[in-house]
């Protein structure tokens, strides 16, 4: 039982391939994440070719051919809703951008985090280069509604320090663990995820990059989220088989997906 709780989708790839192979993976579900007009629409035809399985999140993320001020999706809208995240959202100040792109990267990133608080949706956080204003403004913008439930989001692509993370904690955010850990070099990565708590512990692809070891230099999809899952629960000394589970229920409770995907 496994849940790839961040990957993308290019509109134009095998999509019904990718999720055919992704179920005889043993996943059970993913969230389709967005982030710009090709990767929202890219979660939009997943979501329609596997309902009740592929899940989407809507968002614009920190590049610059996104818009300053993000459109409102009609999908946020939608009678019954539908959405069950926003992302990814975030800042990467490792592009050398100027004060006026970073500017515009955390208003782009404000306006979204108050559209997640109010619709009640948890975030897909993108962070590179860019702790300092991300928890300053996480601390402002988080929903208290959410905070109390931990519900708040998930920092994708956890890549450390434990400090960043310790500070995350309290605010109701999870981390998203992704096929870097299975790098050999990855291994201050592999020491900040003994850290967390385990119920805060999610596994994801971020495909179609960052493929795990050993599919390493490959396209990455869904299915190779296996990989990384074990890894994580070698590290941490864990059953496999448990921790995919406690890696599913952490996805499925945060995202709040319909108990009918999989009987916890
Ligand atoms: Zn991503």
């Amino acid at each position: 039982m496994l849940f790839d709780t961040h990957c993308h989708f290019d509109p134009d790839a095998d999509i019904a391939g990718e999720i055919a192979r992704a179920r005889a993976a043993g996943l059970v579900g993913l969230l389709a994440v967005g982030g710009d007009e090709a990767a929202n629409r890219g979660a939009e035809i997943a979501v329609s070719l596997a309902p009740g399985f592929a899940f989407p999140a809507f968002g614009f993320d920190y590049q610059p051919h996104n818009p300053r001020r993000p459109p409102r999706l009609p999908a946020f809208d939608s009678p019954g809703g539908g959405v069950f995240a926003v992302g990814e959202i975030g800042l990467d100040y490792s592009h050398g951008d100027t004060a006026e792109e970073k500017a515009a990267q955390r208003e782009r990133f404000v306006a979204q985090l108050e559209l997640a608080a109010e619709k009640r949706l948890p975030v897909s956080l993108h962070c590179r280069e860019a702790a300092d204003d991300m928890l300053a403004i996480l601390r402002e913008h988080t929903s208290p509604v959410l905070m109390a439930e931990c519900r708040s989001g998930a920092l994708h692509c956890f890549t450390g320090p434990a400090d960043f993370a310790a500070e995350l904690l309290p605010l109701g955010y999870s981390f998203g663990i992704s096929g870097i850990v299975t790098f050999s070099g990855a291994s201050a990565l592999r020491q900040a995820v003994r850290t967390l708590p385990l119920d805060r512990i999610l596994v994801e692809t971020d495909s179609p990059f960052l493929a795990p070891v050993p599919r390493r230099g490959h396209r990455c999809e869904p299915a190779f989220v296996a990989y990384t899952c074990d890894r994580v629960a070698d590290e941490l000394g864990v059953d496999r088989e448990e921790f995919a589970a406690v890696t599913t229920r952490n996805a499925l409770r945060l995202f709040a997906i319909p108990s009918a995907v999989a009987p916890l």
